[in-house]
């Protein structure tokens, strides 16, 4: 098991410089400071405040052509995670490219939908879809169903046959391939909670073609998250493609693989996976098996495209700790995952001098709410802004309120416009829905 970047770690931390240079929508001008696609951001600190989402538009419709491209030749659709982040401008803009979407829970089918993603180009998954959610995905007329286990398949069966229709479904096979990224972004292993056993996958199969109002169209898979080789995937393909052939040998109608997500990015100054290395492992594995691909990407589309503005509070212990205005509970990567974010200033004239080797906090009360440990970052003083990078995907779709701190407002940036897309939650909002029943006693209070 590869262990996961650390937030305090012995490779040295890249520059400034560098960090931009391998991020084409990133630019520092001498007099606009850090610039995403052609908005300075320092403009849209002055406007928001600060912590401030930003989100680039074309950034993100751009990767989602690069990777179009890459695929092409296969025959293969791209359904957007939705989870990544699920702001309805995200999923409208994605859709415009021709991405679908991949949805887990009914909220997130209710956003798509609301966002104007059709019902078949939306594809279903998760490990513990409710009679609920079940119902509103027949009744939406969503594209597929992702299958997990033998008890959701009857579910399924049950309520398609009430409502009279026919569900299209996939069985997510567990492939029992290690991913080789964080423990808890690995979901294709055999003690993980996902998918069926491989060798059950069979027989729930011709069970599945047996039962009224389901008819399988093929098999789905989805190994884990933050991938950056080709390697798990080559594994884990030749696994389906396996089964592919072995249910096709058994009589099964197979005309579908779902090969799910996961595509890594550079959270340094490497480059994540590239999208022909993944197209080729596709390739190899169901280039000549005659089925209709889907891939389920999130971050590797909208990761690069988000980030988060924060200004510095004060620096303390000997100027050791540099404390942002943004916490653990905007985003909470670093906390939960250890996970490594870039972190550069905003003015171009921060960018530049010496380094010291800090760390950068929130100001919430917890040890861990810790965006870095130890990291090389030019001098700021309290008032300065820095950009934390990489930030656009499992960023604010993660943000609790936790310590009454309001969701931070998001902005999109498209070229050189830009708009407010969510303002700022006020603490008045925290509460709106909250109320104090007649037997909490009055008189306690003076
Ligand atoms: C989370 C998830 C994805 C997207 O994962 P990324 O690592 O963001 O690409 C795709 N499919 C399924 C079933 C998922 O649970």
């Amino acid at each position: 098991m590869a262990s996961p970047a650390p937030l305090d770690t012995s490779e040295p931390d890249p520059t400034v410089a560098d960090l931009i240079a391998a991020r084409p929508h990133l630019s520092m001008h001498a007099m606009d400071g850090l610039v995403l696609e052609d908005v300075p951001l320092s403009a849209i600190a002055d406007a928001l405040g600060t912590p401030v989402w930003v989100y680039g538009a074309g950034t993100m419709r751009g990767r989602l052509a690069g990777l179009t491209a890459a695929l092409d030749g296969l025959n293969v659709h791209v359904h957007y995670a939705v989870k990544a982040n699920d702001h309805l401008a995200v999923l409208r803009l994605l859709a415009g490219g021709g991405a679908g979407a991949d949805v887990v829970s009914i909220g997130e089918l209710r956003r798509a939908r609301h966002a104007g993603i059709a019902g078949r180009d939306i594809v279903f998954s998760g490990v513990g879809k409710t009679h609920a959610e079940i119902r509103a995905a027949l009744e939406a007329g969503v594209g597929q169903l992702n299958v997990e286990s033998a008890a959701e398949l009857a579910m399924i069966s049950a309520a398609a046959s009430a409502l009279g229709v026919t569900a299209r479904v996939a069985l997510r096979i567990n492939p029992d391939v290690d991913a080789g990224t964080h423990a808890k972004i690995t979901t294709g292993r055999a003690d993980n909670k996902f998918g069926i056993p491989f060798d059950d996958a069979a027989a729930l199969y011709a069970h599945a073609a047996s039962l009224p109002g389901v008819q399988p169209v093929g098999i789905a898979l989805h190994i884990g998250s933050q991938i950056l080789s080709t390697a798990p995937y080559r594994a884990a393909y030749a696994r389906a493609a396996e089964m592919v052939r072995t249910l096709r040998a058994q009589g099964q109608t197979v005309s579908v693989v779902d090969c799910g997500g996961g595509l890594g990015i550079g959270y340094r100054d490497t480059p994540g996976l590239p999208p022909a290395a993944f197209a080729g492992a596709l390739r190899a594995a169901f280039g000549g098996l005659g089925v209709e691909l889907m891939v389920e990407p999130g971050r590797w589309l909208v990761g690069p495209a988000g980030l988060l503005l924060a200004s510095v509070v004060l620096t303390k212990g000997d100027e050791r700790f540099v404390v942002l205005d943004a916490a653990m509970n905007d985003l909470v990567r670093p906390a939960m995952y250890d996970a490594y974010h870039a972190i550069v200033p905003l003015a171009s004239g921060n960018a530049v001098g010496p380094v010291r080797n800090v760390d950068i906090v929130g100001p919430v009360c917890e040890s861990g709410d810790t965006f870095a440990r130890g990291r090389a970052l030019p001098a700021v003083a309290a008032g300065d802004r820095v950009a934390i990078l990489d930030a656009g995907a499992y960023g604010a779709v993660m943000s609790s309120t936790y310590n009454a701190r309001g969701l931070a407002p998001i902005a999109l940036v498209d070229g050189s416009r830009w708009a407010v897309i969510r303002p700022r939650q006020e603490p008045e909002d925290l509460w709106r829905n909250e109320s104090i029943p007649d037997f909490i006693t009055p008189d306690v209070v003076t």
